[in-house]
């Protein structure tokens, strides 16, 4: 068989182990070169990333370039338009084909295209593989051949696709295994991209782009539950999974103070962990369970996984919904947009305790616990009154596992504005603090300065002035602030 002179272009899967597009092309390659390319469409701070995430991403990338030259080639990290630098790229080397893994928000399909087409001009083959996501998106059709619109039946046909198909001993997926050498170019070639008008594009440690993503920039990378990294994502997995946290996950799921769920958001976010190995090691603690509450438990982690790739699939079909409302009626709600109370809420100083301790998580850590992330969303739209939108854009410019799908998701689902069935949920925030930090532990530690005040009246947010140490008073009353939120509403 021929082999050729190829391109892998890492976009959502910065690893090396597990990555199907990239197990096909070094077996189909002569020679083989990566690249990463920091494209300013998705790495705009305004819109798209935080210091956080900028941190994985950088701290991930030095890995991946570290396990790319130890298998014998290298991996460029070039900043700039991905259109441009990848044709350029494969003239330089005169590579015969070009390998990626597909991705779904609706600007990477659309660059994914433009790309496709340049290169197909310049007669130079396109090769990519599903590997984001466990089923494909072609196949997640209803009986009418229409897109999900519902999870629960989604996740019915997600689950049954995965039990038919793709089965290595019935229960594990096949995880392709990338070989520990691979040819890249020689020496003087490589050097010769590197003095080529590439040359400005190339990320080194003097340029100004990989101050932006070292930890220079996100000063709590001790906070941030998610590690960057291929082996320390493997090392989160099986810490999950041999810990025994995903056998109790129902139990203590919800509950912010303790560590109890993945951590993997991040990494599943940005590929530094495939999805298989993810199924897998739930498969693996099934067969070392013993009884039916762990069962459950496991069930519960996986179904949190179909989120993830309902939210995917939303998107694709539905690509609207980045801009906006899924039900349009939202479009006509009279949002109060007050911005001295939106401020507050950025800044964890509504004077509701288990908002504030969540906010300045994210602040601080980069990560906010999912039962959290319901609460302070559902406060902002349906207490303070404010677009959805506003909450949405300000998660992406904190969260270290920023993610258009799933932050889209979470924030139409705890808006309403989405395709849930249900669509009116409020949440008290007094009552889900008493539910899920019953002893005030997660509101102590990111609150210190109420350290000292009797559980109830934390949970409550009843704090007497000379007790609060600055701590503000609420900023809204919760009972008045839900009766105009409903009464607006009815009127749409
Ligand atoms: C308003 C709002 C915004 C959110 N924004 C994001 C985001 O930007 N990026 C992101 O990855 N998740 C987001 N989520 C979903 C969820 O909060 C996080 O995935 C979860 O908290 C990550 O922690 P974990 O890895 O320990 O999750 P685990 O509980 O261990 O779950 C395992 C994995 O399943 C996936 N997952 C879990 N819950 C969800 C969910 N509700 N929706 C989609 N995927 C899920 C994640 O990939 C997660 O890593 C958001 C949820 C809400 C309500």
């Amino acid at each position: 068989m021929t082999k050729f002179r190829s391109i892998f272009w890492h976009r959502r899967d910065l690893r090396v182990e597990d990555n199907i597009g990239l197990f096909e092309a070094s077996k189909n390659s002569k020679n083989l070169i990566g690249v990463y390319i920091l494209d300013p469409n998705l790495l705009d701070p305004n819109r798209n990333t935080s210091e956080a995430k900028n941190w994985f991403l950088g701290e991930s990338l030095l890995e991946l370039q570290r396990n790319w030259e130890r298998r014998g080639s290298s991996l460029l990290i070039l900043n700039g338009d991905p259109s441009k630098l990848i044709s350029k790229l494969a003239e330089l080397i005169n590579a015969d084909c070009i390998y990626w893994n597909k991705n779904f928000e609706p600007y990477e399909i659309y660059r994914d295209k433009k790309i496709t087409e340049l290169l197909s001009n310049a007669k130079r083959k396109v090769y990519t593989f599903l590997d984001q996501l466990l089923v494909s998106p072609d196949d997640l059709r209803t009986n009418n051949n229409e897109p999900y619109k519902v999870y629960g039946p989604f996740y019915r046909k997600w689950i049954d696709i995965i039990n038919k198909t793709n089965l290595l001993d019935n229960s594990l997926i096949q995880i392709s295994s990338t070989p520990t050498k691979i040819t890249g170019l020689d020496k003087r070639e490589v050097s010769s991209i590197k003095n080529s008008d590439l040359n400005y594009c190339i990320i080194r440690k003097s340029n100004s782009i990989y101050d932006l993503l070292s930890s220079n920039r996100f000063k709590y990378t001790n906070l941030c539950p998610c590690k960057p990294g291929e082996s320390e994502s493997i090392k989160q997995l099986n810490f999950f999974i041999h810990s025994g946290s995903i056998n109790s996950y129902n139990q203590a799921r919800d509950i912010p103070s303790l560590e109890s769920t993945s951590n993997l958001s991040a990494a599943l976010s940005l590929g530094t962990i495939s999805c298989r190995a993810v199924w897998n090691g739930a498969q693996i603690s099934k067969n070392i369970i013993i009884d039916e509450d762990q069962e459950n438990s496991i069930n519960t982690w996986i179904k949190e996984l179909a989120w993830r790739e309902f939210y995917q699939n939303a998107l694709i079909n539905f690509p609207e919904l980045e801009k906006g409302p899924y039900r349009e009626k939202w479009l006509n709600f009279p949002w109060q947009n007050k911005p001295d109370w939106f401020k507050a809420w950025k800044n964890g100083l509504t004077g509701i305790p288990i908002i504030d301790a969540a906010m300045r998580q994210l602040n601080r850590s980069g990560w906010m616990h999912n039962r959290c992330r319901m609460i302070v969303a559902s406060f902002l739209v349906k207490d303070l009154l404010i677009d959805w939108r506003w909450g949405e854009l300000f998660f992406m410019k904190r969260l270290v596992d920023g993610d258009l799908a799933s932050n889209n998701g979470g924030w139409q689902w705890s808006a309403s504005s989405g395709m849930d069935p249900k669509p009116m949920r409020i949440f008290n925030p007094f009552r889900q603090a008493s539910k899920f930090d019953e002893n005030g532990n997660y509101i102590r530690k990111w609150i210190p300065e109420l350290s000292h005040i009797s559980t109830p009246n934390l949970l409550s947010g009843e704090i007497i002035s000379p007790e609060r140490n600055g701590y503000p008073k609420p900023i809204i009353n919760h009972k008045n602030q839900t009766l105009i939120f409903k009464e607006l509403y009815s009127n749409i």
